[in-house]
């Protein structure tokens, strides 16, 4: 199968500023790519690039097989890149229905493409349905999780970039979180998932990138997950 994303040699950062030298992975439909590594590490710079938000200082991000060069945010989220940042972009004055249509607006739908993807989504969702007309800023933390990931896939992404889906929420929460995510790899969506929880990453990873001060510590494939667990645990223990 071909790759969704292919981040070959990364290099990047703040202006001139370096924070990741050399970080490579691949991502195919229906994998979910996690990548892990303590605080500083260089995760959420690595999805600011391959979102377009950080320029690339050296090495090539491929989206299906073409190189993303400068193409800006806004284009790569209607070429198919969705993102969930950490510190999500809900307007909380806004309704659960109008943040899902902000999250559409890229597309520019008719009325009946519009509908039938919120549909989608509360099908998804199915706590969004039932508070369609409250607004983001009275919803649960959990709640609003899941509204951050549904307006990301608004406009129909193949790849979903998700940063820290688990930070600051109750643990019965976290796995609402965890089954919807993994409901959508089942559908054929590549995620890449920062993660500061290595359960919560390995739990739904089909393979696990490390990184540490900008490089790549390990890379493993999730076949045996007691084993990987055991090999994330070397590698963070041997950056201590
Ligand atoms: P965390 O889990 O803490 O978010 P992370 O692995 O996602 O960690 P990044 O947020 O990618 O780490 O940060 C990597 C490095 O880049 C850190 O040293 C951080 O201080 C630095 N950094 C982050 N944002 C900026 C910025 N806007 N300007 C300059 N340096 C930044």
């Amino acid at each position: 199968m071909s790759n969704i994303l292919d981040v070959r040699n990364l290099a990047t950062g703040y202006g001139d500023l370096r924070v990741v030298w050399d970080v490579s992975f691949t991502v195919q439909a229906g994998e979910v790519l996690a990548l892990l590594g303590r605080n500083g590490a260089g995760k959420t710079t690595v999805l600011r690039a391959i979102t377009g938000l950080n320029r690339l200082h050296a090495g090539r991000i491929e989206f299906d097989g073409h190189d993303l060069g400068r193409t800006p945010p806004y284009k790569r989220i209607a070429q198919g890149i969705g993102i969930v940042q950490e510190n999500k972009r809900l307007i909380g004055d806004l309704t659960v229905e109008e943040n899902l249509r902000l999250g559409a607006h890229v597309r520019r739908w008719r009325r009946s493409a519009l509908t039938s993807r919120l549909d989608w989504a509360y099908d998804m969702f199915p706590a969004l349905a039932d508070r369609r007309g409250t607004t983001a800023a009275m919803l649960s933390g959990g709640q609003q999780q899941m509204l951050a990931i549904a307006q990301a896939l608004m406009p129909e992404p193949r790849l979903l970039l998700v940063d820290e889906p688990s930070a600051g929420l109750a643990p019965a929460i976290v796995g609402d979180v965890l089954s919807s995510l993994a409901r959508l790899s089942e559908t054929g969506m590549a995620i890449v998932l920062v993660e500061q929880s290595v359960d919560f990453a390995l739990a739904l990873a089909s393979h696990v990138v490390v990184i540490d001060l900008g490089r790549v510590v390990l890379a493993a494939p999730a076949d045996d997950r007691d084993e990987l667990r055991a090999q994330v645990r070397d590698a963070y223990l041997a950056l201590v």
